[in-house]
């Protein structure tokens, strides 16, 4: 059997079609062995979100090559559409598929070395037959909001949404294999809408879909704008059911000023008032974020309003990154770039606030009892891992046994990113 080895970074949308080309890969009678084995073809999904991404990118190439000299290699993902729209060649020998072109991986490769398919035996398309306990199913790609740091728009296609039924027969397979949790992904997935036979379906209507789902999984948004968060979609978080109470709300900044210069749809005030709202019609809303330290002009009263509006909306928790020169976006030729010791310093203060506001989540997080999609977890036979509904990660003793299902458990303490808990 040929082999094949897959390498990904960045996002969750990025995972899931890797897993869908590993599994397209077995049905066309590969073997699909980890990176870093001998193979004969070496697929990198790639990022460009940061020059560090670009940098890995890189880097997974290159450790590929050493370990299958006379391996296809193949580039794909946003670092090569990069590449291309600023009209920079690869300077690695691998055959680029674009990212519109992904999911048909195998016919470039077919095309590239026939000789690798004449060996196969294509099997029935491998389906998802062991599930993970949190399984991502990619609902929507590409994104036209055009913040002024983002690359993005360049790299992925333009706004697209998964049919809704496909999306519901994704999930009723996963619920047949007994995944207790499915967590939506898209580049933008606020902007999802379906237009199929049954008529138009945008964000919302695809949950509820999902959410009756036979015995189906609990559903989880992997992120979603601000913008985009509806008194509707709201209410149906708080109708409870089977939608997690989270929301993933990249804030980037909490100055307004600096938001007007990202290009951002809000201001500091505006995203506050989502929290407030989220809170007040989701009690025990778990909020998360994203924080960008370092953009360009931002000045220490800016990067103190950031601090402020971390205090002030009470993340679980709070991804802080800095600042990345994106070429060919508008914010990399803005004066004021902020030198690297200063992102670090402002990362490493930021990084204490939200560690505060975290623990002040996770006291509140006592009071009751929680539902968590039990992972397995390293440190002992019988200790477990999770999520809790609304985004607390929890450790606890119980069975092996108990992997891939749904448990409840009381918060007892712990801080940092995971905390103490007792089976209920
Ligand atoms: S919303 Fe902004 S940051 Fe997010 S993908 Fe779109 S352009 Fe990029």
């Amino acid at each position: 059997m040929p082999k094949a080895s897959f390498v990904t970074l960045g996002c969750k949308v990025n995972q899931y079609e890797t897993d869908r080309l590993r599994r397209d890969f077995e049905g066309h009678g590969f073997e699909v062995v980890e990176p870093g084995f001998a193979a004969d073809v070496c697929v990198v999904n790639s990022c460009s979100v940061t020059t560090e991404a670009e940098r890995k990118s890189r880097g997974a190439l290159r450790r590929l090559q050493r370990s299958s000299p006379d391996a296809l290699l193949v580039l794909t993902g946003c670092y090569p559409e990069m590449l291309r729209r600023l009209g920079h060649g690869l300077d690695q020998n691998a055959l680029v598929v674009p990212n519109r072109d992904k999911m048909d991986t195998i016919r470039f490769v077919a095309e590239a070395r026939p000789d690798l398919l004449a060996n196969a035996c294509p099997t029935s398309a491998a389906h998802r037959s062991s599930h993970r306990t949190r399984a991502v199913v990619k609902v929507q790609d590409g994104c036209n909001l055009n913040c002024t740091y983002c690359s993005i728009p360049f790299t992925r296609p333009a706004p697209t949404s998964c049919p809704a039924a496909e999306v519901v027969d994704e999930v009723g397979a996963l619920a047949a294999v007994g995944c207790p949790e499915v967590v939506l992904a898209g580049i933008c997935i606020g902007l999802y809408r379906s237009d199929g036979s049954e008529g138009p379906v945008e964000l919302l209507g695809l949950i509820e879909r999902l959410c009756a789902v036979p015995n189906g999984p609990r559903v989880r948004l992997s992120s979603i704008e601000p913008v985009h968060v509806s008194d509707a979609l709201l209410g149906a978080m708080a109708r409870g059911g089977r939608f997690c109470p989270h929301l993933h709300l990249p804030l980037q900044s909490g100055s307004s000023r600096v938001l007007r210069a990202m290009g951002r749809p809000y201001d500091a005030d505006a995203f506050l008032e989502i929290c407030r709202r989220a809170r007040t019609v989701v009690p025990g809303v778990g909020l998360t974020t994203d924080v960008m330290v370092g953009f360009p002009g931002e000045t220490e009263e800016d990067f103190e309003d950031s601090c402020r509006v971390v205090r002030e909306a009470g993340f679980h928790r709070a991804h802080i990154f800095r600042y990345s020169v994106r070429p060919g976006t508008p914010a990399a030729e803005m004066p004021g770039q902020v030198r690297p010791e200063v992102k670090d310093a402002r990362a490493h203060r930021l990084a204490a606030v939200a560690e505060e506001a975290h623990a002040e989540q996770a006291e509140a997080a006592r009071r009751d009892a929680h539902e968590v999609a039990v992972e397995p977890a390293s440190g002992g036979a019988d200790l477990l891992t999770g999520y809790t509904g609304n985004y607390l990660r929890v450790r606890f003793a119980g069975d092996q046994a108990l992997v891939g299902s749904l448990v409840r458990v009381r918060v007892t303490g712990g801080s940092g990113g995971v905390l103490d808990a007792v089976l209920v």
